[in-house]
Protein backbone atom coordinates (compact mmCIF):
# COMPACT_ATOMS: atom_id res chain seq x y z
CA UNK A 1 0.00 0.00 0.00
CA UNK A 2 1.65 3.24 -1.26
CA UNK A 3 0.75 5.70 1.69
CA UNK A 4 1.37 2.97 4.41
CA UNK A 5 4.11 4.09 6.77
CA UNK A 6 4.78 0.33 7.89
CA UNK A 7 4.57 -1.16 4.47
CA UNK A 8 7.44 1.55 3.66
CA UNK A 9 9.27 0.54 6.90
CA UNK A 10 8.70 -3.24 5.96
CA UNK A 11 9.91 -3.13 2.30
CA UNK A 12 13.27 -1.43 3.20
CA UNK A 13 12.11 2.09 1.75
CA UNK A 14 12.42 4.04 4.90
CA UNK A 15 16.16 2.77 6.07
CA UNK A 16 15.08 1.22 9.70
CA UNK A 17 17.41 -0.87 11.50
CA UNK A 18 15.54 -4.35 12.37
CA UNK A 19 15.92 -6.83 15.39
CA UNK A 20 14.55 -9.81 12.64
CA UNK A 21 13.92 -9.87 9.54
CA UNK A 22 13.00 -13.17 7.23
CA UNK A 23 10.75 -13.66 4.35
CA UNK A 24 7.58 -12.74 5.88
CA UNK A 25 8.28 -10.18 8.83
CA UNK A 26 10.42 -7.00 10.62
CA UNK A 27 10.34 -6.79 14.08
CA UNK A 28 12.08 -2.66 14.72
CA UNK A 29 11.64 -0.76 18.13
CA UNK A 30 8.84 1.67 18.24
CA UNK A 31 9.27 5.43 17.72
CA UNK A 32 7.42 6.31 20.60
CA UNK A 33 8.18 3.11 23.49
CA UNK A 34 5.75 2.80 26.46
CA UNK A 35 7.85 0.74 28.15
CA UNK A 36 11.72 -0.14 28.51
CA UNK A 37 11.63 -2.79 25.58
CA UNK A 38 9.05 -2.12 22.56
CA UNK A 39 9.47 -3.53 19.77
CA UNK A 40 7.08 -3.57 16.88
CA UNK A 41 6.65 -6.95 14.63
CA UNK A 42 5.30 -6.15 11.36
CA UNK A 43 4.80 -8.11 8.52
CA UNK A 44 5.65 -7.39 4.95
CA UNK A 45 2.99 -7.81 2.98
CA UNK A 46 -0.06 -5.59 3.97
CA UNK A 47 -2.75 -6.73 5.88
CA UNK A 48 -4.91 -3.85 8.40
CA UNK A 49 -5.45 -6.03 11.20
CA UNK A 50 -5.92 -9.57 11.86
CA UNK A 51 -9.33 -9.46 10.81
CA UNK A 52 -8.14 -9.23 7.23
CA UNK A 53 -7.50 -13.08 7.60
CA UNK A 54 -3.26 -13.43 7.89
CA UNK A 55 -1.32 -16.84 5.89
CA UNK A 56 -0.21 -19.20 8.61
CA UNK A 57 3.27 -18.46 8.11
CA UNK A 58 3.31 -14.76 8.10
CA UNK A 59 1.37 -15.61 11.76
CA UNK A 60 4.26 -18.07 12.30
CA UNK A 61 7.03 -15.46 11.52
CA UNK A 62 5.51 -13.26 13.95
CA UNK A 63 5.71 -15.84 16.66
CA UNK A 64 9.33 -16.33 15.86
CA UNK A 65 10.11 -12.69 15.77
CA UNK A 66 8.80 -11.82 18.60
CA UNK A 67 10.89 -14.77 20.27
CA UNK A 68 13.91 -13.38 18.60
CA UNK A 69 13.04 -9.90 20.00
CA UNK A 70 12.68 -10.76 23.45
CA UNK A 71 15.80 -12.73 23.20
CA UNK A 72 17.64 -9.72 21.86
CA UNK A 73 16.28 -7.18 24.52
CA UNK A 74 16.64 -10.15 27.53
CA UNK A 75 13.09 -9.93 28.02
CA UNK A 76 12.67 -13.91 27.10
CA UNK A 77 14.21 -14.23 30.17
CA UNK A 78 12.18 -11.54 32.65
CA UNK A 79 8.77 -11.91 30.60
CA UNK A 80 7.21 -9.62 28.31
CA UNK A 81 3.50 -8.92 27.03
CA UNK A 82 2.03 -9.55 23.18
CA UNK A 83 -0.41 -6.87 22.23
CA UNK A 84 -2.08 -6.37 18.13
CA UNK A 85 -4.63 -3.93 18.94
CA UNK A 86 -7.16 -4.18 16.26
CA UNK A 87 -9.78 -1.18 15.13
CA UNK A 88 -11.07 1.49 16.93
CA UNK A 89 -11.90 0.56 20.47
CA UNK A 90 -8.82 -1.28 20.42
CA UNK A 91 -6.57 1.80 19.71
CA UNK A 92 -5.25 0.78 16.47
CA UNK A 93 -3.28 3.83 15.05
CA UNK A 94 -1.49 2.25 12.43
CA UNK A 95 -3.88 0.19 10.11
CA UNK A 96 -0.94 -1.99 9.33
CA UNK A 97 -0.97 -5.77 11.53
CA UNK A 98 1.65 -5.42 14.00
CA UNK A 99 2.49 -6.90 17.11
CA UNK A 100 3.62 -4.82 19.87
CA UNK A 101 6.17 -7.01 22.50
CA UNK A 102 6.60 -4.77 25.26
CA UNK A 103 8.76 -5.63 28.84
CA UNK A 104 11.57 -4.48 30.83
CA UNK A 105 9.03 -3.82 33.71
CA UNK A 106 6.85 -5.35 35.78
CA UNK A 107 3.47 -4.98 33.88
CA UNK A 108 1.54 -6.19 36.38
CA UNK A 109 -1.43 -8.30 36.31
CA UNK A 110 -4.66 -6.71 34.76
CA UNK A 111 -4.93 -6.86 30.86
CA UNK A 112 -6.87 -3.28 30.59
CA UNK A 113 -6.26 0.13 32.10
CA UNK A 114 -8.83 0.77 34.97
CA UNK A 115 -10.87 2.96 32.88
CA UNK A 116 -11.79 0.07 30.54
P1 LIG B 1 -1.11 0.99 17.42
O1 LIG B 1 -1.64 2.11 18.28
O2 LIG B 1 -1.61 1.11 15.99
O3 LIG B 1 -1.34 -0.38 18.00
O4 LIG B 1 0.46 1.16 17.42
C1 LIG B 1 1.17 1.89 16.48
C2 LIG B 1 2.57 2.05 17.01
O5 LIG B 1 3.40 2.43 15.95
C3 LIG B 1 2.70 3.13 18.09
O6 LIG B 1 3.24 2.55 19.27
C4 LIG B 1 3.63 4.16 17.47
O7 LIG B 1 4.52 4.74 18.41
C5 LIG B 1 4.36 3.34 16.42
N1 LIG B 1 4.81 4.09 15.25
C6 LIG B 1 4.06 4.92 14.48
N2 LIG B 1 4.79 5.41 13.46
C7 LIG B 1 6.03 4.84 13.57
C8 LIG B 1 7.23 4.96 12.80
O8 LIG B 1 7.30 5.67 11.79
N3 LIG B 1 8.30 4.25 13.23
C9 LIG B 1 8.25 3.43 14.33
N4 LIG B 1 9.38 2.79 14.66
N5 LIG B 1 7.14 3.31 15.08
C10 LIG B 1 6.03 4.00 14.70
ZN1 LIG C 1 1.03 -1.37 4.98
Amino acid sequence: MSDCIFCKIANGEIPSDFLYEDENVVAFKDLNPQAPVHVLVVPKAHHDNIIDGVPADTLASMAAAAKAAAEQTGVDKTGFRSIMNTGADAGQTVMHLHMHVLGGVKLGEGLLPKEA
